[in-house]
């Protein structure tokens, strides 16, 4: 069997790096596994979705080297959700409860005070028929519940029933269904909850692995049974720890926080971001991975913590860093292009400048130095103005060879007899306007002789 796997958030805002990162464990497993990766779009609270989050949620994903075989949008799929809603009515596994939410609050509050587990008591499906015409005859509309398989024969004397299964992550898991309230499918609009779709979906899309947060570790259990009862086989599942920020906060796709949006905007590279998020809270060293296809070979979901990560924005920079460092010019090209960089030295000046960058956008700073001179003109002693006219007077004829600098630099010591920062630093800030940046004898071919004796004080 082919192996397929879904990543489904619902298109309710911009995914952040914690969405991103169940992502793109789907993502690796699926690559490892020569299978199959489907983009579902859990949009079935039609109010709350908007197509351009979902296109956004695209574009991010591909953005960090992630490609779906499939997409899906729950909302187109209503019918096949209807189908199993009538199925499970038809084997007396949906059932219809009236209570309003201050009702059960209620009833909740009246089990706590008698020791009981606070779970709903099953006390719709007692109603008689007339009871149901009376609230029907009110204007009520039902909500619709799952009847779970915790009984031996009367759903009102619920036993203790495990479901068990081996997750990818967190090995051995066992749910007691009886420790559950039986969970509502279906609103009283009509509606549907994430339960049930989300499995109907799975079996439809032939799901053999669902990889996802381990915030879902409690429904699994409900949906291993759903799957059950539509006479299906459930998939095998993982449930991967969930990332908080350094205070301990769960990330939110609703503030925003985080998005993959935001930090692409911020100058990080998508394999900062994927590196960081794959292999924070595992046993393996965070570190800047160049290829998706060498992440993967760091990739094991059994590796990853069980409980919550913390995640350090910081260390993206850090990572972005290592990343620019060592990018081959073949992939900046089209990028330096786009800033401007675009004649014979661009090669020579990525070379010169990429290990100075914090992020690959600082490049265009560095060209327009190379190209217009220093953004402000810097301030000399009257001592350094002579020594510099000196310094710019002794500056090699053409053509220029690779140890240009070595030479004028050498001149220079032996004509004015400055060494070390009182040489270097009034040259670098006539060159640059900066005080630190770039080896000058990679910039100085850059400047050329004239570029360079534009620069003279
Ligand atoms: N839409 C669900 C979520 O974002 C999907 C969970 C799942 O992968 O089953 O939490």
């Amino acid at each position: 069997m082919t192996v397929t796997v879904r990543f489904a958030p619902s298109p309710t805002g911009r995914i952040h790096i914690g969405n991103a990162r169940t992502a793109l464990f789907n993502w690796l497993f699926a690559q490892k596994n020569k299978g199959r990766f489907i983009q579902r779009f859990d949009d079935t609270d039609v109010a709350r979705s908007r197509q351009e989050y979902a296109d956004g949620t695209l574009y991010d994903l591909h953005w960090l080297g992630i490609f779906q075989d499939a997409t899906e949008y729950q909302s187109k799929r209503f019918d096949l959700y209807d189908a199993a809603v009538e199925k499970l009515k038809a084997a007396g596994l949906l059932y219809p409860c009236y209570e309003t939410p201050e009702e059960l609050d209620l009833r909740r509050k009246i089990r706590r005070t008698r020791g009981l587990p606070p779970v709903y008591g099953r006390e719709a499906l007692a109603l008689s028929p007339e009871q149901v015409a009376e609230f029907e005859a009110d204007g009520r509309k039902p909500h619709w519940r799952f009847l779970l398989p915790n009984f031996a024969s009367d759903p009102q004397e619920p036993q203790r029933t495990e479901i068990h299964w081996n997750d990818l992550v967190r090995g051995e898991e066992t749910v007691d269904l009886a420790s559950l309230s039986d969970p509502v499918l279906v609103r009283e609009d009509g509606t549907y909850l994430y339960t049930l779709p989300s499995v109907v979906d799975d079996i439809d899309m032939g799901i053999t692995h669902v990889i996802r947060g381990d915030d879902h570790v409690t429904n699994t259990g409900v949906q291993m049974a759903i799957f059950r009862a539509l006479g299906a086989e459930a998939p095998v599942f993982g449930h991967h720890n969930l990332l908080t920020t350094v205070s301990g906060e769960g990330l939110s796709k609703r503030t925003g926080a985080l998005s993959i949006e935001g930090l692409r905007d911020s100058g990080i590279e998508p394999m900062a971001v994927a590196s960081l998020a794959v292999l924070v809270g595992t046993s393996e060293n965070v570190q800047a991975i160049t290829t998706m296809a060498e992440l993967g070979e760091h990739f094991d979901l059994a590796a990853t913590s069980k409980s919550a990560s913390k995640f350090d924005p910081d260390e993206l920079l850090v990572l972005n860093r290592a990343l620019l460092h060592r990018m081959p010019f073949s992939e900046a090209r089209d990028r330096l292009f786009l800033l401007g960089v675009s004649d014979e030295r661009a090669e020579p000046f990525w070379m010169a400048v990429r290990g100075n960058l914090d992020r690959l956008g600082d490049a265009e700073a560095w060209w327009r130095i190379v190209v217009d001179g220093p953004k402000e003109k810097p301030e000399f002693s009257d001592e350094d103005i002579a020594f510099l006219r000196t310094a710019f007077d002794l500056l090699p004829e053409g053509p220029w060879g690779a140890s240009v600098w070595k030479d004028w630099t050498n001149a220079v010591k032996k004509a004015t007899e400055r060494k070390g920062k009182a040489l270097f630093m009034p040259l670098r800030l006539a060159l640059t306007g900066l005080e630190s940046g770039p080896e000058l004898a990679d910039l100085l071919p850059l400047l050329g002789r004239e570029g360079t004796l534009a620069r003279r004080p």
